[in-house]
C-alpha cells in the first residue's frame, strides 16, 4: 500500500515528523507533499467551515493511483451531515483530516511546549483513526482504542494511538506494523 499524505493550503509546523509518526504505524511506503486548496465549493461562508464530503470529493481529483490511498490534512474547521463539526472523514481510497479542533490553542492553551505535544499526539491518532477506516475497520466500542469514534478532544485525548487487540486482529497481517 502507498499512502500518499497530502497537507492543503496552509504549512503546518512539524508535518514532516508526522507523516514519520504515520508511517511506523502501518506497513505502507509513505509519500507526501503540500498541494493548494483547489477550486471548490464546499466552503460555507456563514458556518465558517468546509463540508468535508464536498471538499474530499474535489480533492480527490488529484487522485492517487488505483490500490493506492490518500490522506489530505487540512488547517480550516469542517463539519459533515448533521455534525456540527468532524475531525476527520473517510472514504474508501481517501480521508480528509481537520487540525483545527485538535489544536490546543482552539481551546485557548497558552502553553506553546504543551500545546505542540498535545496537537502533535491528537493529529496522528486522528489520522490513524481515518486511515483505519480505509484499510476496512470500523468504530470500535473500546474507548481506548484508536478507532473510537471522538465526540470531542477529550475522548481524542482518552483514546491511545494504537489499534486494540480485536481491531488488529481483523486487519490482514501486511497492513499493521
Ligand atoms: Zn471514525
Ligand atoms: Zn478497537
Amino acid at each position: 500500500m502507498i499512502l500518499s499524505v497530502f497537507l492543503v493550503g496552509r504549512s503546518l509546523p512539524g508535518f514532516g515528523n508526522l507523516v514519520s509518526a504515520i508511517s511506523r504505524k502501518f506497513r505502507a511506503r509513505v509519500q507526501y507533499a503540500m498541494i493548494d486548496m483547489p477550486a471548490t465549493r464546499s466552503f460555507n461562508k456563514k458556518r465558517e467551515q468546509f463540508n468535508a464530503e464536498k471538499l474530499l470529493r474535489d480533492l480527490f481529483r488529484f487522485a492517487p493511483p488505483p490500490g493506492d490511498k490518500a490522506v489530505y490534512i487540512i488547517r480550516d474547521d469542517m463539519y459533515a451531515g448533521k455534525l456540527s463539526f468532524v475531525f476527520g472523514l473517510a472514504a474508501e481510497r481517501a480521508c480528509i483530516l481537520s487540525t483545527a479542533r485538535l489544536d490546543p490553542r482552539f481551546y485557548g492553551e497558552k502553553d506553546m511546549e504543551k500545546a505542540r505535544e498535545l496537537f502533535k499526539e491528537r493529529v496522528i491518532k486522528e489520522a490513524v483513526h481515518e486511515i483505519g477506516h480505509m484499510v476496512g475497520l470500523f468504530h470500535c466500542p473500546d474507548r481506548k482504542c484508536v478507532m473510537a469514534f471522538s465526540n470531542s478532544v477529550e475522548d481524542v485525548d482518552f483514546k491511545e494511538k494504537e489499534l486494540c487487540k480485536n481491531c488488529r486482529k481483523s486487519l490482514p497481517g501486511d497492513i499493521i506494523e
